[in-house]
Protein backbone atom coordinates (compact mmCIF):
# COMPACT_ATOMS: atom_id res chain seq x y z
CA UNK A 1 0.00 0.00 0.00
CA UNK A 2 2.55 2.64 -1.67
CA UNK A 3 1.95 6.65 -0.83
CA UNK A 4 3.04 9.13 -2.60
CA UNK A 5 1.37 12.49 -3.30
CA UNK A 6 0.12 11.75 -6.40
CA UNK A 7 -1.42 8.44 -5.00
CA UNK A 8 -3.10 10.58 -1.98
CA UNK A 9 -3.76 13.24 -3.84
CA UNK A 10 -4.59 12.77 -7.42
CA UNK A 11 -3.39 16.16 -8.14
CA UNK A 12 -0.91 17.90 -10.15
CA UNK A 13 1.52 20.20 -8.44
CA UNK A 14 2.79 23.56 -9.34
CA UNK A 15 6.38 23.30 -7.82
CA UNK A 16 7.12 25.19 -4.38
CA UNK A 17 9.85 26.80 -5.64
CA UNK A 18 7.83 28.81 -8.24
CA UNK A 19 5.73 29.88 -4.61
CA UNK A 20 9.03 30.39 -2.50
CA UNK A 21 10.91 32.33 -5.42
CA UNK A 22 7.74 35.02 -5.24
CA UNK A 23 7.37 34.41 -1.57
CA UNK A 24 3.72 35.09 -2.43
CA UNK A 25 0.76 34.04 -5.14
CA UNK A 26 -2.28 35.27 -6.57
CA UNK A 27 -1.21 38.83 -5.45
CA UNK A 28 -0.49 41.80 -7.26
CA UNK A 29 3.09 42.90 -8.31
CA UNK A 30 2.67 45.89 -5.79
CA UNK A 31 1.61 43.76 -2.89
CA UNK A 32 4.48 41.32 -3.94
CA UNK A 33 7.77 43.77 -2.91
CA UNK A 34 8.66 43.17 0.70
CA UNK A 35 8.60 46.27 2.85
CA UNK A 36 12.24 47.83 4.24
CA UNK A 37 11.39 46.74 7.36
CA UNK A 38 8.41 45.67 9.15
CA UNK A 39 5.39 46.55 8.39
CA UNK A 40 7.44 50.00 7.01
CA UNK A 41 4.66 52.15 7.30
CA UNK A 42 3.68 50.81 3.76
CA UNK A 43 -0.09 50.31 2.82
CA UNK A 44 -0.82 47.41 0.85
CA UNK A 45 -4.65 48.18 0.03
CA UNK A 46 -7.92 46.82 1.88
CA UNK A 47 -9.83 43.43 0.89
CA UNK A 48 -13.55 42.48 1.92
CA UNK A 49 -11.91 39.23 3.85
CA UNK A 50 -8.62 38.84 5.35
CA UNK A 51 -7.96 35.47 6.54
CA UNK A 52 -4.95 35.35 9.03
CA UNK A 53 -3.17 31.65 8.60
CA UNK A 54 -3.15 29.37 5.24
CA UNK A 55 -3.74 26.10 7.87
CA UNK A 56 -6.22 23.67 7.99
CA UNK A 57 -8.67 26.22 8.98
CA UNK A 58 -8.02 29.52 7.12
CA UNK A 59 -7.66 27.67 3.56
CA UNK A 60 -10.75 26.08 4.29
CA UNK A 61 -12.87 29.56 4.45
CA UNK A 62 -10.76 30.51 1.95
CA UNK A 63 -11.59 28.05 -0.54
CA UNK A 64 -15.43 27.87 0.75
CA UNK A 65 -15.77 31.49 0.55
CA UNK A 66 -14.37 31.61 -3.06
CA UNK A 67 -17.01 28.51 -3.73
CA UNK A 68 -20.02 29.91 -2.90
CA UNK A 69 -18.70 33.77 -4.42
CA UNK A 70 -16.37 33.89 -7.19
CA UNK A 71 -15.68 37.45 -7.33
CA UNK A 72 -15.07 37.78 -3.49
CA UNK A 73 -11.95 39.58 -2.84
CA UNK A 74 -10.27 37.52 -0.26
CA UNK A 75 -6.53 37.78 1.35
CA UNK A 76 -5.11 34.71 2.96
CA UNK A 77 -2.37 36.20 4.83
CA UNK A 78 0.41 33.07 5.61
CA UNK A 79 3.58 33.28 7.26
CA UNK A 80 4.60 30.02 5.59
CA UNK A 81 6.18 29.25 2.03
CA UNK A 82 4.49 25.70 1.98
CA UNK A 83 2.03 24.00 3.80
CA UNK A 84 3.49 21.02 6.02
CA UNK A 85 0.20 18.59 7.67
CA UNK A 86 0.69 17.60 10.84
CA UNK A 87 -1.88 14.75 10.85
CA UNK A 88 -0.88 11.93 9.61
CA UNK A 89 3.11 13.03 10.00
CA UNK A 90 3.76 10.65 13.00
CA UNK A 91 3.53 7.71 10.12
CA UNK A 92 6.48 9.49 8.46
CA UNK A 93 8.56 9.13 11.87
CA UNK A 94 7.46 5.73 11.66
CA UNK A 95 8.58 5.12 8.44
CA UNK A 96 5.75 3.31 7.24
CA UNK A 97 5.45 2.72 3.89
CA UNK A 98 5.19 5.06 1.16
CA UNK A 99 4.92 7.39 3.92
CA UNK A 100 7.94 10.84 3.24
CA UNK A 101 8.20 13.87 3.13
CA UNK A 102 6.22 14.62 -0.03
CA UNK A 103 2.87 12.82 1.28
CA UNK A 104 2.95 16.17 3.91
CA UNK A 105 4.23 19.29 2.24
CA UNK A 106 2.16 20.88 -0.22
CA UNK A 107 2.53 24.40 -2.44
CA UNK A 108 -0.11 27.04 -1.86
CA UNK A 109 -0.30 27.94 -5.70
CA UNK A 110 -2.58 25.07 -6.69
CA UNK A 111 -5.93 26.61 -4.66
CA UNK A 112 -4.91 30.30 -4.68
CA UNK A 113 -4.83 29.15 -8.99
CA UNK A 114 -8.11 27.12 -8.51
CA UNK A 115 -10.57 29.26 -6.39
CA UNK A 116 -8.76 33.13 -7.14
CA UNK A 117 -8.32 34.48 -4.00
CA UNK A 118 -5.34 36.23 -2.91
CA UNK A 119 -2.23 35.17 -0.70
CA UNK A 120 -0.07 37.18 1.16
CA UNK A 121 3.05 35.38 1.90
CA UNK A 122 4.12 37.46 5.00
CA UNK A 123 4.08 37.58 9.23
CA UNK A 124 1.35 39.18 10.72
CA UNK A 125 2.92 41.49 13.47
CA UNK A 126 -0.02 43.35 14.63
CA UNK A 127 -3.71 43.83 14.36
CA UNK A 128 -6.01 47.02 15.37
CA UNK A 129 -9.30 46.56 14.78
CA UNK A 130 -10.69 50.03 15.75
CA UNK A 131 -8.95 50.70 12.08
CA UNK A 132 -9.95 47.52 10.87
CA UNK A 133 -5.81 46.93 9.74
CA UNK A 134 -3.59 43.90 9.90
CA UNK A 135 -0.10 44.70 10.21
CA UNK A 136 2.55 42.19 8.49
CA UNK A 137 6.58 42.39 7.98
CA UNK A 138 5.14 42.89 4.53
CA UNK A 139 2.84 46.57 4.87
CA UNK A 140 -0.49 47.08 6.38
CA UNK A 141 -3.55 45.61 5.02
CA UNK A 142 -6.89 46.71 5.60
CA UNK A 143 -10.55 44.67 6.24
CA UNK A 144 -13.78 44.55 6.08
CA UNK A 145 -14.26 41.05 7.64
CA UNK A 146 -11.48 39.05 9.39
CA UNK A 147 -10.67 35.36 9.99
CA UNK A 148 -7.91 34.27 12.28
CA UNK A 149 -6.98 30.87 11.86
CA UNK A 150 -3.65 30.92 13.41
CA UNK A 151 -3.04 27.47 15.43
CA UNK A 152 -1.01 27.09 18.67
CA UNK A 153 2.11 28.76 19.75
CA UNK A 154 4.60 26.63 22.16
CA UNK A 155 4.63 27.83 25.90
CA UNK A 156 8.04 26.93 26.76
CA UNK A 157 7.86 30.04 29.46
CA UNK A 158 5.17 29.16 31.00
CA UNK A 159 5.81 25.42 31.81
CA UNK A 160 9.77 26.41 32.56
CA UNK A 161 9.62 30.07 34.46
CA UNK A 162 13.25 29.72 35.06
CA UNK A 163 14.82 28.76 31.87
CA UNK A 164 16.64 31.53 30.02
CA UNK A 165 15.79 32.13 26.44
CA UNK A 166 18.74 30.98 25.17
CA UNK A 167 18.01 27.52 26.98
CA UNK A 168 14.66 27.54 25.63
CA UNK A 169 16.25 27.74 22.13
CA UNK A 170 18.04 25.28 22.68
CA UNK A 171 15.77 22.54 24.03
CA UNK A 172 13.28 23.43 21.35
CA UNK A 173 16.17 23.14 18.83
CA UNK A 174 17.72 19.84 20.23
CA UNK A 175 14.23 18.33 21.87
CA UNK A 176 11.78 19.68 18.50
CA UNK A 177 8.09 19.37 19.51
CA UNK A 178 7.11 18.69 16.08
CA UNK A 179 3.40 20.07 16.83
CA UNK A 180 3.45 23.15 14.61
CA UNK A 181 3.72 22.66 10.73
CA UNK A 182 7.30 23.11 10.13
CA UNK A 183 10.98 21.58 9.87
CA UNK A 184 10.81 20.42 13.50
CA UNK A 185 9.08 17.70 11.87
CA UNK A 186 11.82 17.08 9.74
CA UNK A 187 14.31 17.55 12.40
CA UNK A 188 12.26 15.36 14.74
CA UNK A 189 12.90 12.42 11.95
CA UNK A 190 16.81 13.29 11.50
CA UNK A 191 17.45 12.75 14.76
CA UNK A 192 15.56 8.79 14.66
CA UNK A 193 17.29 8.19 11.93
CA UNK A 194 20.87 8.94 13.17
CA UNK A 195 20.27 7.78 17.01
CA UNK A 196 22.46 5.25 18.28
CA UNK A 197 20.62 2.34 20.78
CA UNK A 198 19.42 4.13 23.49
CA UNK A 199 16.37 5.98 25.09
CA UNK A 200 13.79 8.04 22.90
CA UNK A 201 11.54 9.74 25.77
CA UNK A 202 8.23 11.60 24.77
CA UNK A 203 7.16 14.23 26.92
CA UNK A 204 3.07 15.26 26.91
CA UNK A 205 1.70 18.56 27.08
CA UNK A 206 -0.28 19.78 30.35
CA UNK A 207 -3.45 21.38 30.21
CA UNK A 208 -5.87 22.12 26.44
CA UNK A 209 -3.20 20.87 23.54
CA UNK A 210 -3.42 20.42 19.78
CA UNK A 211 -4.85 17.20 18.89
CA UNK A 212 -4.65 14.78 21.74
CA UNK A 213 -4.02 11.61 20.53
CA UNK A 214 -0.92 12.67 18.34
CA UNK A 215 1.74 12.15 21.35
CA UNK A 216 0.59 8.59 21.90
CA UNK A 217 0.59 7.85 18.02
CA UNK A 218 3.79 9.27 18.14
CA UNK A 219 5.37 6.83 20.73
CA UNK A 220 2.89 4.32 18.76
CA UNK A 221 4.96 5.08 15.51
CA UNK A 222 8.31 5.56 17.08
CA UNK A 223 8.25 2.22 18.48
CA UNK A 224 7.39 0.61 15.63
CA UNK A 225 10.23 2.28 13.64
CA UNK A 226 13.05 1.13 16.50
CA UNK A 227 11.57 -2.76 16.35
CA UNK A 228 12.04 -2.00 12.31
CA UNK A 229 15.26 -1.19 12.69
CA UNK A 230 16.27 -3.38 15.88
CA UNK A 231 17.38 -0.14 17.75
CA UNK A 232 17.52 -1.45 21.38
CA UNK A 233 16.07 0.93 23.67
CA UNK A 234 12.70 2.17 25.55
CA UNK A 235 10.01 4.46 24.15
CA UNK A 236 9.78 6.47 27.62
CA UNK A 237 6.22 8.63 27.88
CA UNK A 238 6.24 11.25 30.27
CA UNK A 239 2.89 12.34 31.03
CA UNK A 240 1.59 14.90 33.58
CA UNK A 241 -1.91 13.38 33.82
CA UNK A 242 -3.05 10.23 34.41
CA UNK A 243 -5.28 9.32 31.05
CA UNK A 244 -5.34 10.50 27.52
CA UNK A 245 -7.49 10.59 24.38
CA UNK A 246 -8.25 7.23 23.37
CA UNK A 247 -6.54 5.71 26.97
CA UNK A 248 -7.90 2.03 26.64
CA UNK A 249 -7.31 1.54 22.78
CA UNK A 250 -3.81 2.80 22.52
CA UNK A 251 -3.32 0.80 25.82
CA UNK A 252 -4.91 -2.24 24.53
CA UNK A 253 -2.65 -2.15 21.53
CA UNK A 254 1.09 -0.87 23.93
CA UNK A 255 0.89 -4.50 25.61
CA UNK A 256 -0.14 -6.72 22.63
CA UNK A 257 2.28 -4.53 20.36
CA UNK A 258 4.64 -3.02 22.23
CA UNK A 259 5.04 -4.36 25.40
CA UNK A 260 8.93 -4.62 25.81
CA UNK A 261 9.42 -1.12 23.84
CA UNK A 262 6.76 1.45 25.58
CA UNK A 263 7.76 2.40 29.04
CA UNK A 264 3.92 4.56 30.16
CA UNK A 265 4.60 7.32 33.57
CA UNK A 266 1.20 8.98 34.42
CA UNK A 267 1.24 12.02 36.56
CA UNK A 268 4.61 13.15 35.18
CA UNK A 269 5.74 16.28 35.77
CA UNK A 270 9.12 18.05 34.12
CA UNK A 271 11.70 19.73 36.06
CA UNK A 272 14.56 19.99 33.91
CA UNK A 273 16.00 19.47 30.71
CA UNK A 274 20.29 18.99 30.30
CA UNK A 275 20.54 19.23 26.34
CA UNK A 276 23.88 18.85 26.71
CA UNK A 277 24.19 16.57 29.15
CA UNK A 278 21.31 14.89 27.24
CA UNK A 279 19.33 14.09 30.23
CA UNK A 280 15.77 15.01 31.79
CA UNK A 281 14.43 15.52 35.13
CA UNK A 282 10.76 14.77 36.14
CA UNK A 283 8.99 14.61 38.98
CA UNK A 284 5.79 12.19 40.10
CA UNK A 285 3.69 13.13 43.07
CA UNK A 286 2.77 10.20 45.35
CA UNK A 287 -0.48 8.22 44.47
CA UNK A 288 -2.50 5.08 46.16
CA UNK A 289 -0.53 2.52 44.49
CA UNK A 290 3.63 4.64 44.18
CA UNK A 291 5.52 6.51 46.41
CA UNK A 292 6.65 9.97 45.23
CA UNK A 293 9.43 9.77 42.89
CA UNK A 294 12.74 12.17 41.67
CA UNK A 295 14.50 11.06 38.69
CA UNK A 296 17.19 12.28 36.19
CA UNK A 297 17.51 10.03 33.21
CA UNK A 298 19.01 9.76 29.84
CA UNK A 299 17.94 10.20 26.49
CA UNK A 300 18.79 9.52 22.96
CA UNK A 301 16.49 11.69 21.71
CA UNK A 302 14.10 13.48 23.09
CA UNK A 303 10.66 14.84 21.76
CA UNK A 304 9.56 17.90 24.35
CA UNK A 305 5.91 18.88 23.90
CA UNK A 306 5.81 21.78 25.63
CA UNK A 307 2.58 23.21 27.19
CA UNK A 308 0.21 24.63 23.90
CA UNK A 309 -1.01 28.01 23.90
CA UNK A 310 -3.41 30.40 21.39
CA UNK A 311 -1.10 31.45 18.76
CA UNK A 312 0.19 35.17 19.50
CA UNK A 313 -2.49 36.71 16.53
CA UNK A 314 -5.22 35.99 19.22
CA UNK A 315 -3.58 38.84 21.30
CA UNK A 316 -2.90 40.73 19.08
CA UNK A 317 -6.27 41.11 18.24
CA UNK A 318 -7.26 41.89 21.91
CA UNK A 319 -10.15 39.46 22.01
CA UNK A 320 -12.04 37.76 24.54
CA UNK A 321 -10.09 34.69 25.51
CA UNK A 322 -10.58 31.52 28.47
CA UNK A 323 -9.20 31.90 31.39
CA UNK A 324 -7.27 28.79 30.96
CA UNK A 325 -3.44 29.03 29.93
CA UNK A 326 -4.11 28.26 26.26
CA UNK A 327 -6.33 31.12 26.16
CA UNK A 328 -9.34 30.11 23.36
CA UNK A 329 -11.04 32.75 21.32
CA UNK A 330 -14.63 33.02 23.34
CA UNK A 331 -17.39 33.04 20.52
CA UNK A 332 -20.86 34.35 20.16
CA UNK A 333 -23.10 31.63 21.23
CA UNK A 334 -22.87 28.24 18.38
CA UNK A 335 -21.13 30.35 15.17
CA UNK A 336 -17.94 31.24 14.45
CA UNK A 337 -18.21 34.83 14.90
CA UNK A 338 -15.77 35.77 17.98
CA UNK A 339 -17.89 37.37 21.02
CA UNK A 340 -15.82 40.12 20.81
CA UNK A 341 -15.90 41.67 17.50
CA UNK A 342 -18.73 40.96 15.19
CA UNK A 343 -16.41 41.65 12.27
CA UNK A 344 -13.88 39.10 13.70
CA UNK A 345 -14.25 35.35 13.21
CA UNK A 346 -12.15 32.70 13.81
CA UNK A 347 -11.92 28.76 13.31
CA UNK A 348 -9.18 25.94 14.21
CA UNK A 349 -7.53 25.17 17.07
CA UNK A 350 -7.64 28.48 18.85
CA UNK A 351 -11.88 28.77 19.40
CA UNK A 352 -13.52 28.17 22.41
CA UNK A 353 -16.03 25.27 21.21
CA UNK A 354 -15.98 22.60 22.95
CA UNK A 355 -14.85 20.39 20.30
CA UNK A 356 -11.52 18.41 19.89
CA UNK A 357 -9.03 20.29 18.15
CA UNK A 358 -7.97 18.37 15.05
CA UNK A 359 -7.65 19.04 11.59
CA UNK A 360 -10.80 17.31 10.84
CA UNK A 361 -12.31 20.04 12.92
CA UNK A 362 -11.04 22.86 11.75
CA UNK A 363 -12.12 22.00 8.30
CA UNK A 364 -15.65 21.53 9.25
CA UNK A 365 -15.35 24.64 11.18
CA UNK A 366 -14.28 26.73 8.14
CA UNK A 367 -17.04 25.20 5.99
CA UNK A 368 -19.29 26.50 8.93
CA UNK A 369 -17.82 30.07 8.83
CA UNK A 370 -17.67 30.33 5.57
CA UNK A 371 -20.98 30.22 5.14
CA UNK A 372 -22.03 32.47 8.23
CA UNK A 373 -19.69 34.97 6.18
CA UNK A 374 -21.64 34.58 2.78
CA UNK A 375 -24.61 34.76 4.32
CA UNK A 376 -23.84 37.63 5.99
CA UNK A 377 -22.86 39.28 2.65
CA UNK A 378 -25.92 38.64 0.99
CA UNK A 379 -27.80 40.32 3.77
CA UNK A 380 -29.23 37.00 5.68
CA UNK A 381 -28.58 36.38 9.34
CA UNK A 382 -25.72 34.15 10.15
CA UNK A 383 -27.95 31.86 12.02
CA UNK A 384 -29.59 30.70 8.83
CA UNK A 385 -26.50 29.19 8.31
CA UNK A 386 -26.24 27.07 11.63
CA UNK A 387 -27.86 24.01 11.57
CA UNK A 388 -30.26 22.87 14.95
CA UNK A 389 -29.85 19.20 14.97
CA UNK A 390 -26.61 16.89 15.91
CA UNK A 391 -23.85 16.66 13.56
CA UNK A 392 -23.28 12.94 13.51
CA UNK A 393 -19.10 12.26 13.37
CA UNK A 394 -18.51 16.01 12.99
CA UNK A 395 -14.79 15.06 14.41
CA UNK A 396 -13.32 11.46 12.84
CA UNK A 397 -9.78 11.27 14.41
CA UNK A 398 -7.76 8.66 13.52
CA UNK A 399 -4.24 6.98 15.29
CA UNK A 400 -2.21 4.41 13.50
CA UNK A 401 -0.47 2.09 16.07
CA UNK A 402 0.73 -0.85 14.16
CA UNK A 403 3.14 -1.13 11.17
CA UNK A 404 3.36 -4.90 9.41
CA UNK A 405 0.27 -5.10 9.55
CA UNK A 406 -0.78 -1.29 9.66
CA UNK A 407 -3.24 -1.12 12.66
CA UNK A 408 -5.59 1.69 13.32
CA UNK A 409 -7.69 2.67 16.47
CA UNK A 410 -10.22 6.14 16.09
CA UNK A 411 -12.71 8.35 17.76
CA UNK A 412 -15.83 10.22 16.22
CA UNK A 413 -17.62 13.10 17.77
CA UNK A 414 -20.86 13.79 17.00
CA UNK A 415 -21.34 17.96 17.38
CA UNK A 416 -24.62 19.11 19.04
CA UNK A 417 -25.48 23.19 18.59
CA UNK A 418 -28.31 23.57 21.21
CA UNK A 419 -25.99 24.82 23.92
CA UNK A 420 -24.18 28.19 24.30
CA UNK A 421 -21.02 26.49 22.53
CA UNK A 422 -20.84 23.86 19.80
CA UNK A 423 -20.18 20.53 22.02
CA UNK A 424 -18.68 17.55 20.39
CA UNK A 425 -19.35 13.73 22.18
CA UNK A 426 -16.79 11.06 22.10
CA UNK A 427 -16.76 7.58 21.36
CA UNK A 428 -13.85 4.48 20.70
CA UNK A 429 -15.72 2.29 19.00
CA UNK A 430 -14.02 -1.62 18.84
CA UNK A 431 -13.32 -3.55 15.55
CA UNK A 432 -15.20 -6.55 15.00
CA UNK A 433 -12.43 -8.60 16.74
CA UNK A 434 -13.09 -7.12 19.81
CA UNK A 435 -9.83 -5.41 19.79
CA UNK A 436 -10.16 -1.39 18.93
CA UNK A 437 -7.44 -1.84 16.52
CA UNK A 438 -8.04 -2.83 13.06
CA UNK A 439 -6.60 -3.18 10.07
CA UNK A 440 -9.66 -1.21 8.11
CA UNK A 441 -9.03 1.38 10.39
CA UNK A 442 -5.57 1.75 9.03
CA UNK A 443 -6.95 2.13 5.91
CA UNK A 444 -9.67 4.42 6.69
CA UNK A 445 -7.11 6.62 7.80
CA UNK A 446 -5.01 6.51 4.41
CA UNK A 447 -8.35 7.50 2.89
CA UNK A 448 -9.37 10.25 4.94
CA UNK A 449 -5.98 11.54 4.87
CA UNK A 450 -5.79 11.32 0.44
CA UNK A 451 -9.76 12.91 0.94
CA UNK A 452 -9.02 15.73 3.27
CA UNK A 453 -6.00 16.83 1.33
CA UNK A 454 -7.94 16.84 -1.71
CA UNK A 455 -10.22 19.01 -0.80
CA UNK A 456 -7.89 21.79 0.14
CA UNK A 457 -5.62 21.30 -2.56
CA UNK A 458 -6.87 19.48 -5.56
C1 LIG B 1 1.54 15.18 15.20
C2 LIG B 1 0.15 15.65 14.91
C3 LIG B 1 -0.81 14.76 14.45
C4 LIG B 1 -2.08 15.20 14.17
N1 LIG B 1 -2.99 14.29 13.69
C5 LIG B 1 -4.23 14.70 13.36
C6 LIG B 1 -5.16 13.77 12.81
O1 LIG B 1 -4.86 12.59 12.63
N2 LIG B 1 -6.39 14.23 12.49
C7 LIG B 1 -6.75 15.53 12.65
O2 LIG B 1 -7.88 15.88 12.31
N3 LIG B 1 -5.89 16.44 13.18
C8 LIG B 1 -4.65 16.06 13.55
N4 LIG B 1 -3.76 16.97 14.07
C9 LIG B 1 -4.22 18.34 14.44
C10 LIG B 1 -4.20 19.35 13.29
O3 LIG B 1 -2.95 19.44 12.69
C11 LIG B 1 -4.60 20.73 13.83
O4 LIG B 1 -5.69 20.60 14.69
C12 LIG B 1 -4.94 21.68 12.68
O5 LIG B 1 -3.78 21.91 11.93
C13 LIG B 1 -5.53 22.99 13.20
O6 LIG B 1 -5.77 23.87 12.14
P1 LIG B 1 -5.55 25.46 12.31
O7 LIG B 1 -5.99 26.09 11.05
O8 LIG B 1 -6.12 25.89 13.61
O9 LIG B 1 -3.97 25.61 12.51
P2 LIG B 1 -2.72 25.27 11.44
O10 LIG B 1 -3.19 24.19 10.55
O11 LIG B 1 -1.57 25.09 12.29
O12 LIG B 1 -2.65 26.61 10.64
C14 LIG B 1 -2.21 27.80 11.21
C15 LIG B 1 -1.46 28.59 10.13
O13 LIG B 1 -1.29 29.94 10.58
C16 LIG B 1 0.00 30.38 10.20
N5 LIG B 1 0.40 31.47 11.08
C17 LIG B 1 0.60 31.42 12.42
N6 LIG B 1 0.96 32.64 12.89
C18 LIG B 1 1.00 33.46 11.82
C19 LIG B 1 1.32 34.85 11.66
N7 LIG B 1 1.69 35.62 12.72
N8 LIG B 1 1.27 35.39 10.42
C20 LIG B 1 0.91 34.62 9.34
N9 LIG B 1 0.62 33.31 9.44
C21 LIG B 1 0.64 32.75 10.66
C22 LIG B 1 0.86 29.11 10.39
O14 LIG B 1 2.06 29.20 9.66
C23 LIG B 1 -0.07 28.02 9.88
O15 LIG B 1 0.09 27.76 8.51
C24 LIG B 1 -2.45 16.56 14.36
C25 LIG B 1 -1.49 17.45 14.83
C26 LIG B 1 -0.21 17.01 15.11
C27 LIG B 1 0.81 18.00 15.63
Amino acid sequence: MNMNRRDAMKMGALGVAAVAATGMSGCTSAEVKPAASAGGGKVLGKHKVIIIGGGFGGLTVANNLMKKNKGLDVLVIEKNDTFMACPVSNTYLGKLEGMNLGTFVFDYAQPVEKHGYKMLKSEVVAIDRGAKTVTTAAGTVGYEILVLSPGIAYDYEGQFPTWSKEKIAKVARSAPAALIPGSEHVALERQLANMEDGDVIITVPNGKFRCPPAPFERASMIAAYMNKEDIRGKVIVLNPKSKFAKFGAFMESWKDLYADRIVYVPNAKIEDVDANAKTISYSTAATDMDDATNKTINYEVLNLMPNNKANPVVQMASLKTSDDSFHKVLMNGCSFQTATDNDVYAVGDVVAHAIPPSGQTAVWAGKQCAAEITARLAGKSHTLAVKLTPVKAGNVCYSMVGDKPEEGIMVTHDFSWTGKVIKGKGHVPKAASGKFRSKGTAKALRDWYSGIMADLFA
